[in-house]
């Protein structure tokens, strides 16, 4: 019986409560994977993203406890979730990669049905989905549905609505996951970039074992206007058409003042109206050239090749 081994990427951000039950959950479900698939090995890679609180500690106290299966690498300060994750996939050393919460929203027992998934069914990645946002408030589910919506349509990359960052993969895909440097991550759409095949598991929305969630509606909001400028270059194209059709507009409503004028004579003096549309074709060109600015930024970001983390500590 040949050993074969799963590392468990973990992010980690002020998650003192949840630690101490992510691990024995987990280790729960490994027994009853190995009833159907012998040789099964965890390892875990808990990545501690800047936490303010006792992570750390409980990091180190769960490391000691289970030395062989449990590491961690602690950040310098909190790098965000795409970072984290990044450098798990750096240090997992696994035939398989498994990406997970630690609030046990992604609920453990499906590992079992995504190692089946690789196994039985030759897929190279098993995420998951959730089907309901129970307990979720519905302006929040209204613009997660927006955005599904509007990234679908102008980027390439397919995005499975509701996807979670909770799946398997197997060591090819985590090679080519690895392979995009880039340093502005989008892990949504660069899972879905690499290709392979993908299967989802759906499940229904589960509520945090405990702690708060660390994302504000406005945070949600701006990591998916992110996530639209990380895969699309439509909205480029889309200022440069909206510019070209006020530019048209405008063009002929002038030849039709200049007629009207030679014909009719100009009783108004206009002012209102040309006050209008100078504001009008000035908020245009702003807007335009702020959609140019998110580009130039990123580009700028990217340029510069900073390392994603840095590591303060890690055993
Ligand atoms: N997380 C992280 N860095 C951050 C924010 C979150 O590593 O800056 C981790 C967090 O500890 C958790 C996961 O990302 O394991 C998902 O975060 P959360 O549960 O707050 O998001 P939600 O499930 O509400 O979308
Ligand atoms: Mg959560």
């Amino acid at each position: 019986m040949s050993k074969q081994v799963i590392s468990i990427i973990v992010p980690c951000y002020n998650e003192e409560p949840t630690i101490p039950l992510f691990y024995p959950a987990v280790q729960k479900v490994f027994v009853k994977l190995r009833e159907q698939f012998p040789g099964f090995e965890p390892e875990y890679w808990f990545i501690n993203d800047g936490s303010t609180d006792n992570t750390l500690t409980e990091l180190r106290k769960l490391q000691q406890q289970d030395v062989e299966h449990v590491h961690y690498v602690s950040f310098s300060r909190n790098f965000g979730k795409e970072s984290a994750l990044y450098a798990g996939l750096q240090h997992a050393t696994g035939d398989f990669v498994a990406v997970m919460d630690v609030d046990l929203q992604d609920p453990p027992e499906l590992l079992i049905q995504m190692v089946s998934g690789i196994q039985n069914e030759h897929y190279d990645i098993v995420g998951s989905r959730r089907v309901t946002r129970k307990g979720e408030p519905p302006i929040r589910s209204f613009f997660s549905r927006a955005f599904y919506r509007v990234i679908n349509r102008i980027s390439q990359t397919h995005i499975v609505e509701g996807a979670r960052d909770y799946r398997l993969m197997t060591r090819q895909v985590v090679d080519a996951i690895l392979s995009m440097a880039e340093v502005n991550r989008f892990s949504k759409g660069i899972f879905s970039w690499v290709g392979f095949k993908t299967k989802y598991i759906e499940f229904e929305n589960q509520d945090r074992v405990a702690g708060d969630t660390h994302w504000s509606f406005f945070q949600l909001f701006s990591y998916s206007l992110e996530g639209i400028i990380d895969f699309s270059d439509a909205p480029l194209s889309i200022a440069s058409y909206t510019g070209f059709l006020s530019f048209f507009a405008a063009f002929f409503a002038l030849i039709f003042i200049v007629i009207r004028a030679l014909i009719y004579g100009d009783h108004t003096a206009g002012w209102p109206s040309l006050v209008c549309i100078i504001l009008l074709i000035g908020g245009l060109q702003l807007f335009c050239l702020g959609i140019l600015g998110k580009y130039v930024g990123r580009l700028y970001l990217e340029s510069k090749h900073r390392p994603i983390y840095i590591v303060k500590e890690e055993k």
